[in-house]
């Protein structure tokens, strides 16, 4: 082997760190640098350079991360003793506190399923899951705008992946009849509502698809759906009553339920499988005792949330109409609306009008989102009151 053009280890830092320079710089230059904001909370509300604005970019859907008295509930049932702040290991070491198994039952229980299972984030699931369960005979079919976690996943898998026109059923449909016989398994990979948009899948139709074959199998995210869909809350599948025909029902504790972590519903024989082979799942610490007992507390209760899932609806459906009546095009049918307005500049501008205006909303930019449909992007929880969604549509989206 020549060294010829090796060169030395100074000079490749330095060409590193230029690099890296210049591409910062390029993003600033097209207004899609990112910075760590530097931000306060107070219940609902931010705090940024002594201005306070009502919080719309929260994915605390329910409402529940800033109900102190829930707060308070929680905390009176710890002492020192329970108040177990690590799990100093991966549970298939010594990190498999009771607490885990407790709330896998409870999510088996609440879902109907054969069995759950517990993961760091939403983002080990979908990173983890896919890796786990594909081979090199298997296809994955996924809706175009899935979130990244899971196109880390699949990139992941290795697995060859085709990706359908966002909803376009049709498309996936001839892609299904087209390659079923070609491949052991097929894996269709959606969302229930998408973080972008804020539109929804639809589950019932994908269920009706997959069950036409017996070799084809559906991965639902919930991850924006769990907590305020379906009359307990279980999410869009629990609402469309497709919970039992989903093979892989997976999502966040993160948003909705104010807590961290993640899970997946499904039969005794997958759970089985992932313990033994999810990378995701094995490599890393569990979560503290203490966040799962937490998460546990807020899922017996999920139920008991119905009148916030029902302002959430009444808030989202008044802005989203606001803003169609304004000429936008909105394709959403949930509480993350989102409001285009195309370049990158004019959405970082459209942001700072609104702050101005004491509502705290971020631009969201490529690659979030494709070139040329930067935009505003609402995010609404049960904590924010109907005249205050009118106040913003009166200040901002009528004016
Ligand atoms: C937020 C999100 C995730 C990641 O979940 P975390 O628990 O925050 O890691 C996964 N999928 C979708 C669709 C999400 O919006």
């Amino acid at each position: 082997m020549t060294n010829l053009h090796t060169p030395t280890p100074q000079q490749t830092e330095e060409n590193l760190e230029e690099r890296l320079r210049s591409q910062l710089a390029s993003l600033n230059d097209h207004s899609n640098l990112r910075q760590l904001p530097s931000i306060l909370h107070e219940e609902r509300d931010i705090i940024v350079n002594g201005q306070r604005m009502l919080n719309l970019s929260s994915n605390d859907y329910l409402g529940l991360a800033s109900d102190i008295e829930l707060h308070r509930e929680f905390l009176d049932t710890l002492t020192p003793e329970t108040f177990l702040p690590s799990s100093s290991s991966s549970r298939l070491l010594t990190g498999n506190f009771t607490v885990y198994d407790r709330l896998e039952q409870q999510l088996a229980e609440a879902f109907g399923t054969e069995a759950a299972l517990v993961f760091n984030s939403g983002y080990h699931a979908n990173t983890g899951i896919l890796p786990a369960i594909c081979d090199a005979r298997t296809l994955i079919l996924a809706d175009k705008l899935v979130h990244a976690s899971l196109i880390d996943g699949i990139r992941l898998s290795g697995a060859k992946c085709i990706r359908f026109r966002h909803n376009e059923y049709c498309q996936l449909e001839r892609l299904v009849e087209e390659q079923h016989s070609n491949w052991n398994s097929i894996i269709i990979v959606t969302e229930s509502i998408f973080s972008m948009d804020g539109d929804a899948a639809d589950l019932e139709e994908l269920v009706h698809l997959k069950k036409r074959f017996p070799n084809v199998y559906l991965y639902v995210d919930e991850a924006h759906a769990f907590g305020i869909r379906g009359d307990n809350g279980l999410g869009c599948a629990e609402e469309q009553g497709c919970i039992p025909d989903i093979d892989f029902l997976v999502g966040t504790f993160g948003k909705s339920l104010a807590s961290t972590g993640a899970y997946i519903v499904c039969k005794q024989v997958i759970r089985d499988y992932l313990i033994n082979k999810m990378r995701t799942f094995i490599f890393t610490t569990a979560l503290p005792p203490v966040n799962i007992q937490w998460t546990s507390f807020l899922l017996q209760r999920l139920p008991d949330f119905r009148s916030k899932r029902d302002t959430l609806k009444q808030t989202s459906q008044l802005l989203r109409e606001a803003l169609k009546q304004k000429g936008y095009d909105c394709p959403s049918v949930s509480h993350i609306v989102p409001m285009v307005t195309g370049t990158s500049s004019a959405s970082l501008l459209k942001a700072e009008e609104l702050q101005r205006k004491g509502f705290y909303v971020l631009p969201v930019r490529p690659p979030t989102v494709p070139e040329g449909t930067s935009r505003i992007r609402f995010s609404l929880t049960a904590a924010i009151r109907m005249e205050e969604i009118s106040a913003l549509i009166n200040s901002v989206i009528i004016s």
